[in-house]
């Protein structure tokens, strides 16, 4: 797979991002945020979606694997 970008800022992504991505935003997105802009779209800290990328790969979520 090529490496996204941050549809905002240009960061290259972190497979983890995308996933965060789908699984709060869209499942079939093609474009995608970092995780800095993802907690300002959320209005949160990066540090929020951090655990919630560990809680979901805890959960077993399909898209985290
Ligand atoms: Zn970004």
């Amino acid at each position: 797979m090529k490496n996204e970008k941050c549809k905002l800022c240009g960061t290259e992504l972190k497979k983890d991002w995308i996933a965060l991505h789908r699984k709060l935003l869209d499942i079939d997105a093609k474009e995608f945020l970092c995780i800095s802009c993802l907690a300002d779209t959320f209005g949160c800290d990066v540090e929020d979606l951090e655990i919630k990328i560990e809680e979901f790969k805890e959960q077993g979520c399909v898209l985290f694997k």
